[in-house]
């Protein structure tokens, strides 16, 4: 009998956009993947946690007009699972709700394929939320409804508008701007008061988020107006009246940018931390990586001379990185650095260095390469003066660093050692489209 290792499903739900609404579990399944099969729901800052060797299948591509049909997904999810692999679909919001999350898991079962379910923050609560709409408050409502607005004939009995109508409670209507007009005509005709409250929400939790409140009898008009476009969420409900009180998102610092964040992958976090927390929508996009230089006996020559060097000078904290690992490859004690003193670019650098228990001797007022090169020129001279032996700085850096660093050392006729042991080159495009339409 054939022995072959099955794979495993997961079924995730990647939230409504913003990154933050992501589970953890759906980031640690998602980093484990080796296939994502994903639709375009799935916003760029999240396509862009999943792992670089995975195998990514957009099915939500339009090809000729049509996305990918739902055979041919489920036939992708029972293939991949079949031949081994780790396969998470990850889906927009709840992977239940509205997601076709139910039909793919008929095909996983007939298969015999072990899978898990991942829920996901629904649109249909977290965009009102963005926008500053309590989908239930006790002065208002005492039940909430999420509608499809994507059935085929609306008007025909598919959706029992007079009973939404008598519940009293609020609707949600996803993936209904086509629609939009029948939706507030069929609940006039069921009986609703024209000017109850109502609200299109178009891209909810991105910075592109808009929003247009009115009341039923007028709200088709103004979202055209608008020109309101799909993915957008229609709330009816009283509570819509509290977004006036209640918004908040787009009013953060930075709550209607979209940033790209360009640099390597392991120097973004810092930076995309930061700029989430005043509200940015931030999309880590390198475009540069950088490479320790592997066969590298100048540096292996270094290190196992390093007493006869006074100084190290360190430009950025993976050059910081590449040394101590190279120590630590070829066995070299951390005590024969005993007699070096180090400096520092500016505070990540001497962070780095002082992570390795290693207090920093000079870190430049200004935090460049001129300024580092002048400071060392000055303390190594003053040193020069002191001493008989002439002091040698070794500095480990980017093959292509700059000369501003440099330049003083020359000009002071001070001895120095500039050793490449990074290289920078260009990040491989993964093929995903982070730009999306906007
Ligand atoms: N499973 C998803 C819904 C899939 S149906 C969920 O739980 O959210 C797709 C519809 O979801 C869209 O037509 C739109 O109505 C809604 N939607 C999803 N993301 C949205 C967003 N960021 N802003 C507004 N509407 C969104």
């Amino acid at each position: 009998m054939e022995n072959r290792k099955l794979g495993k499903v997961w079924l995730v739900g990647a939230g409504p956009s913003d990154p933050g609404l992501f589970t953890l579990k759906g980031k640690t399944v998602l980093e484990q993947a080796e296939v994502v099969v994903f639709d375009n729901l799935v916003s760029g800052s999240i396509l862009a946690m999943i792992p670089r060797e995975a195998k990514k299948i957009d099915v939500g591509k339009i090809s000729g007009s049509h996305p990918v049909p739902q055979n041919e997904i489920n036939q992708i999810l029972v293939e991949e699972a079949m031949n081994g692999k780790r396969v998470v679909r990850l889906k927009g919001g709840d992977p239940f709700l509205f997601g076709r999350g139910g039909e793919e898991l008929e095909e996983i079962c007939k298969h015999n394929i072990p899978f898990e379910i991942v829920p996901g923050v629904t649109s249909a609560i977290s965009v009102p939320a963005y926008h500053g709409i309590p989908v239930t408050h006790r002065d208002f409502c005492s039940s909430v409804h999420i509608i499809t607005g994507h059935t085929k004939n609306l008007e025909r009995a598919d959706i029992d508008f007079p009973a939404l109508v008598k519940s009293g409670g609020t609707l949600v209507f996803l993936m209904g701007v086509a629609s939009l007009p029948v939706i507030c005509r069929e609940l006039i005709d069921a009986g609703m008061d024209p000017a109850m409250p109502a609200a299109i929400l178009e891209r909810g939790t991105t910075a592109h988020q808009r929003r247009v409140v009115s009341d039923i009898g007028n709200l088709a008009e103004e979202a055209e107006k608008a020109g309101i476009q799909a993915p957008a969420i229609i709330v009816v409900g009283k509570v819509c009246s509290l977004a006036e009180a209640f918004h908040w998102a787009e009013d953060r610092p930075l709550g209607k940018m979209k940033i790209m964040v360009t640099r390597p992958k392991d120097r973004s976090s810092d930076l995309t931390a930061k700029l989430q927390e005043l509200g940015a929508e931030v999309v880590e996009v390198p475009t540069i990586e950088t490479e320790r230089i592997l066969e590298n006996e100048t540096l292996d020559e270094a290190l196992e001379n390093i007493g006869d060097y006074q100084w190290a000078a360190f430009t950025s904290p993976f050059g910081v990185k590449a040394f101590f690992r190279r120590l630590a490859e070829l066995k070299i004690d951390i005590r024969k650095l005993a007699g070096l003193k180090f400096a520092a670019i500016g505070s990540a650098t001497q962070k780095a260095i002082e992570e390795k228990g290693i207090l920093v001797d000079l870190v430049p007022e200004t935090y460049d390469g001129k300024a580092l090169g002048e400071a060392l020129a000055r303390r190594m001279l003053e040193e020069e003066e002191n001493s008989d032996d002439r002091p040698i700085v070794l500095i480990p850096r980017a093959k292509i660093g700059s000369e501003e660093l440099i330049r003083p050392l020359e000009e002071a006729e001070l001895l120095y050692e500039d050793l490449p042991v990074y290289e920078t080159a260009e990040a491989p495009y993964d093929g995903i489209n982070w730009y999306d339409e906007s």
